[in-house]
């Protein structure tokens, strides 16, 4: 059984691993979302030091311009909630009491009726940090809205309504969100640093893989348009017992 489309949240967050994730497993639904008034909030969970092949490159200037693309990706994505960067080790995040209570402490501040994540449950997935963000964010809404944990903060304990689960191992819902492709394509082009890497986007190739890119971004957007019977939409795993 797959549900479609929630009604728009009033406060919504999305936890990704590194600068792009966010974008990638939910920027058209975020964007449809922000222009309906709901007040997005992005968690980066890493600084991004280690999202490069050159060799050369300055992890820390890389930190420094990753902020400055994920700060533009927002902007094209309508966020008008908090950016949050947890400065974690790029490559070498954990899923540990110290971090979980960094996340759940976000949550009961920023109080969101739906957070977004990583499934740490999609299988063959290489990147650690890719599953231990996952993690994070389901523990974080437990440590969230649990009385007992976190006893020394004074932040109340807050329990979101939906979990959202991106790039998921078993989709089950669907969010429709044509026309809002091409934000979401200027969202994670905004992360020029990221071209090569994560992209296929080669400067000096004859179309820099550019088309290639966005060509795959829409096929994907169209996959699941088709099973929503509309032209555009995005894949969730969603948890509604929280
Ligand atoms: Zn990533």
């Amino acid at each position: 059984m797959v549900s479609q489309n929630i009604p728009t949240p009033s406060k919504a967050l999305a936890i990704g691993a590194h600068p792009d994730d966010i974008e990638f497993g939910a920027g058209a639904t975020l964007a449809k979302w922000a222009a309906d008034g709901c007040e997005v909030s992005l968690m980066i969970a890493t600084d991004g030091s280690k999202g490069s092949w050159d060799s050369s490159a300055d992890p820390a200037e890389l930190t420094t311009l990753r902020k400055a693309e994920q700060r533009a990706a927002a902007d094209l994505l309508g966020v008008s909630g908090e950016l949050v960067f947890l400065d974690l080790i790029d490559g070498e995040l954990n899923a540990g009491i110290e971090e979980r209570e960094i996340v759940a402490s976000w949550i009961r501040k920023l109080q969101p009726n739906v957070v977004l994540g990583h499934d740490p449950w999609k299988r063959y997935r290489l990147h650690p940090d890719h599953r231990n963000a996952g993690h994070l964010t389901i523990e974080g809404i437990v440590a969230a809205r649990d009385p007992f944990f976190l006893i020394n903060s004074e932040l109340p304990p807050h329990r979101p309504s939906e979990l959202f689960l991106f790039e998921a191992e078993e989709i089950d819902h669907l969010e429709t969100c044509d026309g809002y492709e091409k934000q979401k394509l200027n969202a994670l082009e905004s992360h020029r640093s990221q071209f090569v890497s994560t992209m296929g986007i080669v400067e000096g190739n004859e179309d820099h893989g550019l088309e290639t890119f966005r060509e795959r971004i829409v096929l994907q957007l169209c996959s699941f348009g088709e099973l929503a019977e509309t032209e555009m939409a995005e894949g969730f795993k969603r948890i509604t017992e929280l």
